[in-house]
């Protein structure tokens, strides 16, 4: 496979960019190697810029659903994009899609739109903070919650990837409100409330984790929380920025029916673009300036154009989208265990709802502890093998693996095809 352009551009990048990339997962620091340039996105495909092709299990960390330049959402930024960028005013798609929002998470009373799940969390805490008069937050060890300073304390996804416990930059006062419990331990969060009664402010979870790879809630975990914050008057807030609109119609919500107070959604929300969006409890929400006193603003949020391809995606994502995803992911995870078995490779593959991924460990993982005891070193040839035939998977060992409703019987018989070579690539690893 030659790699060249995207090599040369790897090294303008790294002069002009801190590590070469945007955003710390694409720089393939844990799989090593060069990170290849995209240029074009079709269905269930991306294309670099030396003119290879993958079939892609990334689909930009969630949000294409749909897969790759799907007709209807094109065709719905073009059209907002034709009538101006950014007016700084109110406008009709933002209200639309603050009402598409609610109308699927019953929970949800208001909507605001952000630009990033980062603010989205970020604003979550901090009307928390305001609502309850409280300080502390909960979060759970390999969760991510954006790079919002208070949360990068044992956090999932590129944290977790560079194998960071907090992140320098973050002070002690920062994070001297942030206890961090190990996920699904409800014997945890039980014995934290009973010493920290009346002083937490929230809980704040991934509804279910996707971060650590992906973890499901163990049964009765999110309800219990919800017990138990409601107990205290502390606030829940459902950290939905990758499972919501992604693993059902109506998020983890629509799958256990765990009500949270606060939501976070971002990623398929936007179709693509940047927007995200945080909402949950009218009574919490109306503390939010200009109707409260709770600042928080945003010279692009609510963009027009971010707004139109939201809500193409959303109008697009019907049940039998979700049908389609679910089966995508069940087809996907079936070939994985089945290529590493054959190989002889100790794993299990993680599942929340259409989530799927990899731990080359023969114990279910439930919390970060198991999912970095899992053999990782593993991961690198693996994902290279399949990368040097055509099929992209996450560059960390750590992230969840995306479908789309775009991967048709040809997507599906070039990963089985590559999948052999990367099984027997994992067996031969050695630590
Ligand atoms: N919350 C969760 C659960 C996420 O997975 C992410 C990003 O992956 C975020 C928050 C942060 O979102 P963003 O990258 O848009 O800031």
């Amino acid at each position: 496979m030659r790699i060249q352009q995207s090599q040369e551009l790897f090294e303008r990048a790294t002069s002009v960019i801190p590590g070469g990339v945007n955003s710390p997962v694409r720089a393939f620091s844990s799989v090593g190697g060069t990170p290849r340039f995209m240029v074009s996105g079709e269905g269930a495909y991306l294309s670099d810029e030396d003119g290879n092709r993958y079939v892609d299990l990334v689909s930009s960390w969630g949000p294409m659903i749909l897969g790759h330049s799907h007709p209807a959402v094109v065709e719905a930024v073009r059209s907002a994009a034709g009538s101006g960028l950014s007016f700084g005013t109110p406008v009709r798609g933002e209200v639309d899609l603050a009402a598409e929002i609610i109308r699927r998470v019953d929970p949800v009373e208001q909507v605001r739109l952000v630009n990033s799940g980062t603010e989205a969390t970020m604003t979550a805490i901090r009307l928390a903070r305001a609502f309850t008069g409280r300080d502390k937050i909960v979060k759970f060890a390999g969760c991510y919650h954006g790079h919002v300073d208070a949360l990068l304390v044992q956090a999932g996804s590129g944290v977790a990837t560079l194998g960071l416990p907090t992140s320098p930059g973050v002070s002690d006062a920062q994070a001297a409100d942030t206890i961090v419990l190990p996920y699904n331990d409800i014997e945890a969060v039980r014995a934290c409330f009973a010493e920290h009664a009346g002083r937490i402010a929230a809980v704040i979870t991934e509804a279910a984790a996707g971060n650590m790879g992906a973890v499901a809630p163990v049964p009765g975990f999110n309800a219990e929380l919800r017990r138990l914050t409601a107990e205290d008057g502390a606030l829940l807030i459902m950290d939905e920025v990758m499972t919501g609109f992604r693993v059902s119609a109506a998020g983890w919500y629509g799958l256990d029916q765990v009500a949270g107070d606060l939501y976070t959604f971002g990623k398929v929300m936007s179709g693509g673009l940047p927007a995200a969006a945080f909402g949950g409890r009218a009574d919490v929400l109306a503390m939010l300036a200009p109707s409260g006193s709770v600042y928080q603003a945003g010279t692009l949020a609510g963009n027009p154009v971010a707004a139109a391809a939201g809500l193409a995606t959303l109008r697009a994502a019907d049940e039998a989208t979700y049908h389609v995803l679910d089966a995508n992911a069940q087809r996907l995870g079936t070939m994985l265990t089945e290529a590493l078995s054959a190989a002889g490779v100790a794993h299990t593959i993680g599942q929340a709802g259409n989530l799927v991924s990899v731990f080359f460990s023969e114990e279910p993982v439930r919390d970060y502890e198991g999912a970095r005891k899992a053999e990782s070193f593993r991961y690198r040839p693996f994902f290279h093998a399949l990368l040097e035939q055509g099929v992209f998977a996450p560059p960390s060992a750590f992230e969840a693996w995306f479908v789309n409703t775009a991967m048709d019987d040809n997507a599906f018989e070039a990963i089985e095809a590559a999948l052999p070579a990367a099984a027997r690539a994992a067996a031969e690893a050695t630590a």
